[in-house]
């Protein structure tokens, strides 16, 4: 079974002559320990897909299922466990808690499930690890480079296990050294630990050395797709 079935997908923005069609049918079938990149201009619909993808938006027509479950069939705490269990989500900001160090912002998830604090620690921990963080552990944000803080967000993602990492433009705000730098950590993540990623990015060139799939989507379709030799 694929990890991520999405069929058909229509999500409308508004009503009658001021509706927009942001995602108008697509088809999009996601395996697990695939890296999918998804490519496309401003205002194309990436956005809109990941956060379906997410379960942070409901569609207007069509289904996503992820792991076999249809996103539409959640109710709201349902689709709030989904999103805690099942998915990382990584943005173009960082969203990190200024006055925490980086080990309190990964651990901040383990919280709100009620660990313990000596579980959470560790693994809060070891997600710093898999980032390469371990000796910024006790930094706060401002303390830490942008390229840093977007792999505390990425150990964030990370420490809750989740079979979907899903990435929106998280290079957006980084210098291009910065940017290829965070886009391998996905890579050794993907390859190494089997993490499944969709990343929306504008960087063809760093899709193309990450991906083993480029989706290329224009005006709310997937306008084609192409399969990457790693
Ligand atoms: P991308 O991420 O590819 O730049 P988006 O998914 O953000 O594209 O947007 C796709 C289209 O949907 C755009 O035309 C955008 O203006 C529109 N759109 C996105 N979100 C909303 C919203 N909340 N309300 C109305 N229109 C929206
Ligand atoms: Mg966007």
């Amino acid at each position: 079974m694929p990890l991520v079935e999405i069929r058909a997908l229509v999500r409308r923005y508004g009503k009658g002559h001021a509706a927009v069609e942001a995602l108008r049918g697509v088809d999009l079938v996601i395996d697990h320990g695939e890296f999918v990149a998804v490519l496309g201009r401003s205002g194309s619909g990436k956005s809109t897909l990941l956060n379906l993808l997410s379960g942070l938006d409901s569609p207007t027509a069509g289904e996503v299922c992820v792991a076999g479950e249809d996103l539409a069939g959640l109710s709201g705490d349902e689709l709030a466990r989904y999103r805690s269990s099942r998915i990382g989500i990584v943005f173009q900001s960082f969203h990190l808690l200024p006055g925490r160090t980086a080990l309190a912002n990964v651990a901040m998830p383990l919280v709100i499930d009620g660990l313990p604090p000596g579980e959470r620690r560790d693994r809060a921990a070891a997600a710093l690890a898999a980032v390469g963080l371990t000796e910024r552990a006790e930094h706060r944000p401002s303390q830490l480079s942008g390229g840093e803080q977007q792999r505390v967000a990425i150990a964030r993602a990370l420490v809750r296990d989740p079979a979907l990492l899903v990435c929106d433009e998280p290079t957006g705000n980084l210098d291009s050294a910065t940017a290829a730098e965070v886009t391998g950590l996905l890579l050794a993540l993907n390859a190494e630990r089997g993490v499944t990623v969709v990343l929306v990015t504008h960087d063809r060139e760093l899709a193309r050395r990450c991906a083993t799939r480029i989706v290329e989507m224009v005006d709310g379709a997937v306008a084609s797709e192409e399969v990457i030799a790693r």
